[in-house]
């Protein structure tokens, strides 16, 4: 089997590996032609576990292959994937154009009867409209083929990506004919060996699926976090309310983490679009707006921490920053509340060294010289006036809080994530603020 995936991110990049890591002949495509010379060159442009060494053999093994070209790239494909990003518009609604822009040009190119799926999120209605490009471009060309659409959400994690690819809790597609629905089962055959269900549904549905996945991880976070904050105005400690809600079975306790507000390239543009979609379908999701709206405040409670610690002076003074990228495991930083704070800091005029396993890059691109780049974590601390950890990667969980005391101005930790203990950091002197810790 031959298949194409256009877009060679996050997404497209992990999907295209791991099918032909199954065994089937892909290509991925970019339009960004430095992308795929350095894909080529075995230069891997994303920070995933495990993405590099499985893109490095399956490029050995001719299963693999990059273009920049959307006709070469889809030449003798049986399917073919969007997977494209899909930003949010000014008024929050999901930006089609790089969707629609692959989608023609399947349109001007394709030359046999292909299955196009669009695994980018995408809003209700979206696989229609690419079917009537790629329909027109047919016309235009008087092209005697026929093609399929499907809708393929992707529920893929950043950070755990290969491992939620290849053994997925459950597949969702959208379909609106019985062949379609075969050909997809053939694909993903592999994938589902351990029983978890292919959900098959009608397009709409799958469309709209994603977006109600990530609106109600997105509803969780916010909850959580207005409880922590309603903690830490009581004196109580959001870790035992969390553990004591979340054993009820119906409750759960995945998801219900306290933190500095959700960040990332997903839960905070599907939240604006879904809220967008049913605003223009004469309904309004008030729920999943106050999610919005809490998250928007969440993003500033670390912030406004340390302001009322400093009495609001934080001209010169300087803060240790642990943890850029927007979660643990990943160099992506969009929508990152670490760098969302810094950037608050910046302005009021204080001075920022920071440290991230693996999203320094990524944020010189984005702050340049604003700030200072640690060589390491603990060289992030030297002089620091306050510690900020905004980024549970692990390699913080337990470090030397006797090497931090000696390093630091001023022994004093703001815990984004509730890593620490506050009795052990007390005990050795430590001023600690975590979020719903009383
Ligand atoms: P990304 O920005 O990392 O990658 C998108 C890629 O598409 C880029 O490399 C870009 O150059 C390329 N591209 C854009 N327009 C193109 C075109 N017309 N032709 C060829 N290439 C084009 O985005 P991502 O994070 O991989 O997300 C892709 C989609 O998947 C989005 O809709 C996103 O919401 C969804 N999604 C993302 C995640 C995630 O964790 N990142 C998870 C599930 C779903």
């Amino acid at each position: 089997m031959k298949i194409a995936v256009i877009g060679t991110g996050y997404v497209g990049l992990v999907t295209g590996t791991c099918f032909a890591d199954s065994g089937v002949t892909v290509t991925c495509i970019d339009n960004d032609k430095e992308k795929i010379r350095q894909l080529k060159n075995g230069v891997i442009p994303i920070y995933e576990p495990g993405l590099e060494s499985m893109i490095k053999s399956n490029f050995g093994k001719k299963r693999l292959f990059f273009s920049s070209d959307i006709a070469e790239g889809i030449k003798d494909a049986e399917i073919v994937f969007i997977a494209v990003g899909t930003p949010s518009e000014s008024d929050g609604s999901a930006d089609l154009t790089n969707v629609l822009s692959a989608a023609r040009e399947i349109g001007r190119s394709m030359t046999d009867d292909i299955v196009i799926v669009i695994k980018s999120t995408v809003p209700v209605g979206t696989s229609k409209k690419a079917r009537k490009v790629i329909q027109e471009e047919l016309d235009r060309r008087k092209a005697d083929v026929s093609f399929d659409m499907a809708s393929n959400p992707e529920f893929l994690k950043e950070g755990a990506a290969i491992e939620d690819f290849q053994r997925p809790e459950r597949i969702v597609i959208g379909v609106d004919n019985e062949k379609t629905g075969k050909i997809m089962k053939k694909l993903y055959m592999t994938f589902v060996l351990n029983n978890h269900p292919i959900y098959f549904m009608d397009i709409a549905s799958a469309e709209i699926t994603k977006y109600a996945a990530n609106a109600m991880l997105a509803t969780r976070i916010s909850f959580i976090n207005e409880i922590a904050n309603l903690c830490d105005l009581l004196g109580a400690d959001i870790n035992n309310v969390r553990k004591g809600i979340g054993s009820d079975s119906r409750i759960g306790n995945k998801f219900l983490y306290p933190g500095p507000g959700y960040g990332g390239s997903c839960f905070p543009k599907d939240v604006k679009a879904i809220i967008k979609t049913a605003h223009e379908n004469g309904y309004e999701l008030n729920v999943i707006k106050a999610v919005e709206k809490a998250n928007e405040y969440q993003k500033n409670v670390i912030f406004n921490k340390i302001s009322a610690f400093f009495n609001n002076k934080l001209k010169d003074r300087v803060f240790g920053i642990w943890g850029l990228s927007f979660k643990p495991r990943t160099n992506d930083i969009r929508e990152s509340p670490s760098i969302y704070l810094i950037e608050k800091l910046l302005e009021n005029g204080a001075v920022v060294k920071a440290y991230d396993p693996a999203a320094m890059a990524e944020t010189k691109k984005r702050l340049g010289n604003r700030i200072i780049y640690a060589s390491d974590q603990y060289e992030a601390l030297r002089g620091a006036d306050a510690m900020a950890l905004m980024t549970e990667w692990s390699e913080f969980r337990l470090p030397n809080f006797n090497t931090i005391a000696n390093l630091m101005n001023a022994k004093v930790i703001f815990d984004g994530r509730n890593i620490y203990d506050p009795a052990e950091l007390k005990k050795r002197g430590f001023v600690y603020f975590g979020i719903g810790r009383g």
